[in-house]
């Protein structure tokens, strides 16, 4: 007898047949088998999506066989393939590139005969141990609190919890309960950022020892695809109980999930920059609510419970509003452990006006004379830059040269250590030229700081400076440049913590997560930009990054009242810095909140972007006009409640010499904007058939863009 069935394969993006399609196959295989099918001259990976009706005459004619099952996987679920249909509508992308992507790679390559040898018997899943409990900690009251309401309620939930106060041991205890009350429940810990993960997982591993060490495994890009493979499959059946990950590990098949915890719930590296542009967050969000409809199989058993825990010091406003609106529940820790004995544990903050200071200088007298008293103590200073590199750019100024890249609309940046000219866009790198290219004068000069010529420049300033045993300073820098190599994140780190360092300069890198805890002073030198940015969200990502900046000061009780943090501006009158003073996230949310409802802005609008490449720009911005055209003529489902903006150029207009144009598209109604979006994508392809657009090379819809 022969079956039929709808396989979901990695057809192109936007294929027609949405990335499914039509094969025979002698087995009655199950939704959500992985099989082995022939696509054109290949043999590839394919997920068995459903199986179609046998009524004859509706069948292809020409369908071609499944090469073969993997056999001793069990099949993905129906709430697996639920979330992932899902993302792909949503998001607006073929069900085959989500499906597929969601796999481990070397899933994809391996043969049948391949994944039998890696797939061990599956080990029947014992029952543990109970957790000793006699070396837990007490808890807080305000962590005792959270838990007891966490465990009230069915909402999903947002820890709105201070720097310090304490979040990951609630993630912990939700988890310690999830675990001991079923013995196969799965418990998912995302993370920002790979960075972040071995020292959790050192936490968690720890905390759930009794477990076994296959129960906690990470899931990660940094991971070799044979490590990726292996945590998938135990996680897949059933025998990983806890998974940590980064966003990708929003896709891992986890057959009984009952909890998802999602820590700095606000960062955007929880978005995906390419391909299908999801969002781990929200797909956290949208995955709770899946695992805990009722199941099918499961009808007649109560519904299962998963839950979903979001935690942040500065969520982003999108939750913070969910939690005003009561569709999410709050969970508030204002404290930092320890902090109640010790009033005013949070870092002072000192605004800075650089109307009152020197010209041009960087670092203001009294700043720099704080961290000389700092390093007089044998403390540590935090000085903090986003702009790695020496200068932004480098320039002629009998001419007006400037080190622009012949391949983009942006400058290179000057490297002083290898005297390169960078492209941090498209990689273009040059030595840095002798004499002005232009006019042959050799006195061209760096314009501006980066952060290796703040370490240069910090290091003149403290010259005179030495440490209490007169030994001589120490600088040293961590960004992107310093880090290149593996293991030299960890090691630059780890020296700071072994008091090595008395003054890190350094990028955002150095502002998010790590615990330092003999540093006392932290300074943003220039964070003005943010104030005045085309991008709406600018505020809300200057905002959290000074708290998690501030965060990182006097962590250590020892310190806690002395800790202070430093903000240079030539705005202090802004209420940005007003909340920040007073370290009020509610008050700097409600400020902003304000502001994007009077303007229809997310969290209170919608919107998408639709990006398009070309040789020129005319071109790129030709074809995103002419479709929002098409779609006005045709009269698309949703367009009375969508506003399509014409299309302009990107912000770096031209990387790589592609030029880029961008459209965006707004509506009041998410439900509006998704309708539209479905019914503009086949207009999109139609109009780059038929219209005049050869130097099109490329375009994508990004859903809740968070760069405008
Ligand atoms: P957050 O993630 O909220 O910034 P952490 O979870 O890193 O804070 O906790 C800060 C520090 O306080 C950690 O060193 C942690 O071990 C410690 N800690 C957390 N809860 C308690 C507690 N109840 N009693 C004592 N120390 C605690
Ligand atoms: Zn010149
Ligand atoms: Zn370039």
């Amino acid at each position: 007898m022969t079956y039929w069935l709808s396989i979901v394969v990695a057809t192109p993006a936007h294929s027609s047949v949405a990335g499914a399609l039509t094969y025979a196959s002698e087995r009655p295989l199950l939704p959500g088998s992985l099989v082995r099918v022939p696509l054109g001259k290949r043999e590839v990976l394919g997920v068995v999506w459903e199986r179609l009706p046998d009524s004859g005459d509706l069948l292809p004619t020409q369908a071609r066989n499944v090469l073969g099952e993997l056999e001793g996987l069990a099949p993905l679920s129906a709430t697996w393939r639920r979330l992932v249909a899902f993302t792909a509508s949503y998001y607006q992308r073929s069900l085959g590139e989500v499906a597929l992507a969601a796999l481990p790679p070397q899933l994809r390559e391996l043969t049948t005969v391949q994944l039998a040898r890696r797939l061990k018997r599956p080990a029947a899943i014992q029952s543990n141990p109970p957790e000793d409990t006699t070396n837990l900690i007490a808890l807080s009251k305000e962590q005792t609190r959270a838990i007891a309401e966490f465990d009230a309620d069915t909402r999903p939930a947002l820890l709105f919890g201070a720097t310090g106060s304490g979040k990951t041991e609630v993630y912990l205890r939700a988890a310690a309960k999830v675990l001991a009350e079923d013995p196969g429940a799965q418990v998912l810990v995302m993370v920002p950022e790979i960075n972040l993960t071995p020292q959790l997982q050192a936490r968690f591993e720890e905390r759930f020892a009794h477990l076994g060490p296959a129960q906690v495994v990470s899931l990660h890009s940094g991971l070799t695809p044979a490590q990726r493979l292996k945590s998938w499959l135990t996680a897949h059946a059933g025998q990983a109980r806890l998974v940590l990950g980064t966003r990708m590990a929003i896709f891992a098949s986890l057959p009984k999930l009952r909890l998802i915890v999602v820590d700095e719930e606000h960062d955007p590296s929880y978005k995906q920059q390419e391909g299908a542009r999801y969002s781990a967050r929200d797909l956290a969000v949208y995955r709770a609510m899946l695992e805990s409809a009722t199941k099918e199989g499961e009808t007649d058993k109560a519904a299962v419970q998963c839950r979903v825990l979001l935690g942040s010091a500065t969520p982003s406003l999108e939750s913070w509003q969910a939690t005003v609106a009561g569709r999410y529940q709050r969970l508030t820790m204002n404290e930092r452990i320890g902090g109640a004995e010790q009033q005013g544990s949070l870092p002072a903050v000192r605004l800075v006006d650089m109307n009152h200071q020197p010209k041009h200088c960087t670092i203001a007298p009294p700043l720099l004379d704080a961290i000389g008293q700092r390093i007089a103590r044998g403390e540590q200073s935090l000085i903090f830059l986003n702009r790695r590199g020496y200068a932004p750019v480098l320039a002629c100024h009998d001419c007006g040269w400037k080190s622009e890249c012949p391949h983009c609309s942006a400058y290179r940046v000057f490297h002083k250590i290898d005297r390169t000219l960078r492209c941090h866009h498209c990689g273009f790198t040059e030595r840095v030229p002798r004499a002005c290219p232009s006019c042959g004068n050799i006195d061209i000069a760096p314009v501006g700081k980066g952060t290796e010529r703040l370490e240069e420049h910090i290091a003149e300033l403290l010259a005179g400076v030495t440490r209490p045993d007169g030994s001589p300073l120490r600088i040293a820098r961590i960004d992107a440049d310093t880090t290149r190599l593996k293991g030299a994140l960890e090691s630059q780190l780890a020296s700071v913590h072994a008091r090595e360092v008395d003054v890190l300069v350094g990028t955002q890198m150095i502002a998010k997560g790590h615990d330092f805890r003999h540093i006392t002073l932290v300074a943003a030198i220039n964070p003005d930009s943010a104030l005045f940015s085309s991008d709406f969200r600018a505020p809300e990502r200057l905002f959290g990054l000074l708290m998690q900046a501030a965060g990182r000061a006097g962590r250590d009780a020892d310190h806690g009242e002395a800790s202070e943090m430093w903000v240079q501006t030539f705005h202090p009158q802004h209420p940005l810095f007003g909340a920040l003073k007073k370290h009020d996230y509610p008050a700097f949310a409600a400020q902003e909140l304000k502001e994007r409802e009077a303007a229809g802005m997310s969290p209170f609008g919608f919107s998408a972007l639709v990006r398009a490449e070309a040789r020129e720009q005319a071109v790129a911005q030709g074809f995103l006009n002419a479709a929002a055209e098409a779609a006005q003529a045709q009269q698309l489902p949703g367009h009375e409640a969508v506003t399509p903006y014409p299309a302009v150029p990107m912000t770096i207009q031209r990387v790589a010499n592609i030029e880029r144009a961008q459209m965006l598209v707004e509506s009041p109604s998410r439900a509006a904007l998704q309708r539209f979006l479905a019914a503009w994508q086949p207009v999109l392809h139609q109009t780059r058939q038929e219209g005049d657009f050869k130097s099109l090379i490329r375009w994508a819809i990004d859903v809740d863009p968070l760069a405008i």
